[in-house]
């Protein structure tokens, strides 16, 4: 039996990152992961996430990112790992759509840089892009995308040089709280700590206990494309990420060319799973077939481009898709992190910051009253 501070469950995007935040306090802390390190059967796996500044979603997304944005240029600095590459990001579509609206919104209220650009002046500069002609774009220049592998792998560097454990292969059994700790039961260990911290995703419905979180696992497909031809205007220098709305609420996405290809998804396209482990992990040919047409107003020669590789991902969502991040209403020592809803990575640096904030003062600067639980 040991004795810690906190213990976080899951050592995924939030759970390395609340790691390293706590233990930089000099807090005693652990986190126990069921899988190895950068295993892909989780959220966090990939090889690249978007990051704007720009919100369509909401504009009070925005202060947490400027923060995480601060904090990736932190922890790279701390850590000596290249984490985030500005390229610039354009949110494309109809001028009446949620994407340029929502975008102008926030830009708006934020005070954010942002260009307005046609389809001709897209095309112009990012010479892959040839948008149709009823479509325009904002830019919203310090977008760019983060390396979620390498991302993870800083924050649970940097943990570890702050003295925190971390013990991959470990899943988490169950956990009892009572008066004033929490007992933590795996199948090697029992562990005792004043906080436990619930980041594991996809499977935090198990772990949720009786409380019943109105969470969805959907299945992701993506895609790395390897378009031939004139390859230098798929490299980041000009092609930035990008979403556009290719039909009212939906969005597709993708990133300049990594050493894997083209990637490139449709958000929410996919099944609604019962659990994390009956997921089809295969990706079928014709999967893809959505996705090229959604791509062809946009980037007509990366829709008809080859597929190099593909892979499955999994969103863990809300109804509303905002995040949860709240005290487990009966077990007010138990801290439940589920910020994905597939928009969670980017944040995930000052999502760890104030966790750690709520863990040990049981506030934030932020406003996180839109990730309550009791707003169902
Ligand atoms: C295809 C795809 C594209 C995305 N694109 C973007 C993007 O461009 N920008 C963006 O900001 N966000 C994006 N997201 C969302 C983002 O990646 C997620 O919000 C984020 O990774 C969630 O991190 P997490 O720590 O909550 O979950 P995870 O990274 O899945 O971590 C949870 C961990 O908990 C572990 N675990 C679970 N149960 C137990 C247990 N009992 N014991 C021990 N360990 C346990 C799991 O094994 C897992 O490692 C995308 C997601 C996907 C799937």
């Amino acid at each position: 039996m040991r004795n810690y501070d906190a213990v976080v469950v899951g050592l995924g995007a939030m759970g390395c990152a609340t790691l390293f935040h706590l233990a930089r306090r000099g807090l005693r802390v652990l986190g126990l992961e069921q899988y190895d390190a950068g295993h892909e059967l989780g959220s966090s796996h990939g090889d690249s996430r978007i990051i704007r500044e720009t919100y369509f979603e909401h504009p009070l997304y925005v202060p947490l990112v400027q923060r995480a944005h601060e904090l990736w240029r932190q922890l790279e600095a701390s850590s000596g790992k290249s984490l985030m590459r500005i390229t610039g990001g354009l949110m494309i579509g109809p001028p009446d759509g949620m994407v340029v609206t929502g975008t102008l919104r926030s830009a708006r209220e934020h005070k954010l840089p942002h260009e307005v650009l046609t389809p001709a002046q897209v095309h112009e500069r990012f010479p892959a892009f040839e948008p149709a002609a009823h479509l325009v774009a904002v830019l919203d220049p310090r977008a760019g995308y983060l390396d979620p592998e390498a991302c993870n792998a800083a924050h649970l560097q940097d943990a570890r040089r702050a003295g925190a454990d971390a013990r991959f292969n470990e899943p988490v059994l169950e956990w009892i709280a009572d008066g004033d700790a929490v007992t933590v039961r795996t199948r090697t260990g029992t562990y005792v700590a004043s906080r436990l911290v619930i980041a594991a995703g996809a499977w935090t419905q198990g772990l949720a206990r009786d409380l019943r979180v109105p969470l969805e696992i959907e299945r992701q497909s993506v895609f790395w494309f390897e378009p031939d031809g004139s390859t230098e205007s798929y490299e980041s220098e000009r092609f930035p990420i990008y979403a556009y709305e290719y039909k009212p609420g939906h969005i597709c996405y993708g990133f300049p060319r990594l050493p894997r290809g083209v990637k490139a998804s449709i958000m929410h396209s996919g099944r609604i799973e019962q659990a994390a482990e009956s997921v089809e992990r295969a990706v079928k040919p014709d999967e893809v077939n959505p996705l090229r047409d959604a791509l062809r107003p946009v980037l007509p020669r990366l829709a008809d481009a080859p597929v190099r590789e593909d892979g499955v991902c999994l969103f863990t969502n809300t109804p509303d898709h905002d995040f949860i991040i709240d005290f487990h209403p009966r077990y007010p020592r138990v801290l439940i992190s589920s910020p994905c809803s597939g928009h969670g990575f980017k944040f995930a640096s000052a999502i760890g910051e104030l966790q750690a904030d709520l863990l040990t003062t049981g506030k934030s600067r932020f406003d996180l009253s839109p990730f309550r639980l009791d707003r169902w």
